[in-house]
């Protein structure tokens, strides 16, 4: 064992959360916990969000729907993968709420709940061209979905999209889109009560787009924007830590290395943080990583790889900006093999 650990501060994400909670009220925050919440570990993260009060989460997959199911009895849930039929039952049984992006899909749907009424969300496509319908297509979504819900198979709750979050101009045209196909789902004779556009960078810095609910991944965790600001009240949840395995005359050796999930092309341009500040992370090699040595510096002393910055340590999106890449990756990345040490 390396001795490498990540360490989470589930008292953080809880002071994220009540930052953006207070920041989007009256709209409501979906917690964004795919990918392992971000990889800090979905059950520990559900169980802390919960306790703080939020009451939707976004699983993206139905196999994480339902294991947010088991640790928020009462949650709405929300999971947007289109997914096979048996996923679906699965997905009737823990009572999620699944978002529907497609027209075929909308009939499967509807197909398995047959006559359950299960909540669906029907996504059409801004411009990200991820998925969701084409505009061109939504009459005809929603005037089908319009009668699957007449006929007890579907209940349609929300409309929503995603938004690329990356120019103000583009994020515009595709607010307008959205709200013409809100307009032309009310038509159909739809009333979908929650409306959704905007995930974290939209979200917290632009009022007109969140809606009912703002989808908070990054945020909630202190993962700040790529190019973004440091925002208040929003710290990096997690540390990655691990312990000078060996001194190598200027430098050290640290017990951490690509196999970890740590990218080597990080060595030589980001710095780590040590018991005496800020060095140079040199190298990354598969099993460990080579750091600047500092005076006094000891087998055992921890090397900080990106955290709150206690310590001298980057935040994950400065690593993640090195390497042309977003501070989500970075954590996404620490190998599930890692174990993730609690407090808070
Ligand atoms: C990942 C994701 C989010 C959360 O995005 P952040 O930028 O991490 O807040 C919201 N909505 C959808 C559809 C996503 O895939």
């Amino acid at each position: 064992m390396s001795g490498a650990v990540l360490r989470v501060d589930l008292a953080r994400i809880r002071a994220n959360l009540d930052t953006l909670r207070a920041r989007v009220a009256p709209a409501d925050v979906m917690f964004v916990v795919k990918d392992d919440a971000y990889g800090h570990g979905v059950d520990a993260v559900v169980r802390t969000a919960t306790a703080a009060g939020i009451d939707w989460f976004g699983s993206f997959s139905i196999a994480t729907g339902v294991r947010v199911r088991a640790a928020a009895p009462t949650a709405r849930i929300f999971a947007w993968a289109t997914s096979p039929a048996a996923e679906v039952d699965e997905a009737i049984d823990a009572r999620l709420e699944l978002g529907v992006g497609d027209a075929g899909y909308l009939d499967l749907v509807a197909t398995r709940a047959a006559g359950r009424g299960i909540r669906v969300h029907l996504k059409i496509d801004t411009g990200l061209h991820r998925n969701g319908v084409r505009p061109e297509d939504w009459p005809a979504f929603v005037a089908r979905a319009a009668a699957l819900e007449a006929a007890g198979d579907i209940v349609v709750t929300g409309i929503w999209s995603h938004i690329a979050e990356a120019s103000d101009a583009d994020d515009d045209r595709a607010r307008a889109e959205f709200e013409r196909a809100v307009d032309l789902a009310r038509a159909a004779g739809l009333t979908p009560g929650v409306r959704h556009l905007a995930a974290s960078a939209a979200g917290h810095a632009r009022p007109e787009f969140r809606n009912d609910l703002v989808r908070f991944g990054a945020f909630g965790y202190g993962v700040r924007s790529a190019d973004g600001p440091a925002l208040p009240g929003i710290v990096p949840a997690a540390a990655l830590v691990a312990p000078v395995v060996r001194l190598d005359g200027d430098t050290v050796v640290v017990g951490l290395g690509a196999l970890d999930g740590l990218p080597s092309t990080l060595g030589g341009r980001v710095s780590v943080g040590t018991p005496a500040g800020a060095r140079a992370l040199r190298r990354v090699d598969l099993a460990e990583s080579a750091v600047e040595a500092w005076p006094d510096a000891q087998v055992g002393d921890e090397v900080t790889f990106f955290g709150p910055g206690a310590h001298g340590e980057s935040d994950p999106t400065t690593l993640g900006e090195a390497i042309d890449t977003v501070g989500e990756e970075v954590l996404v990345r620490v190998s599930p093999l890692v174990p993730r040490e609690y407090s808070g």
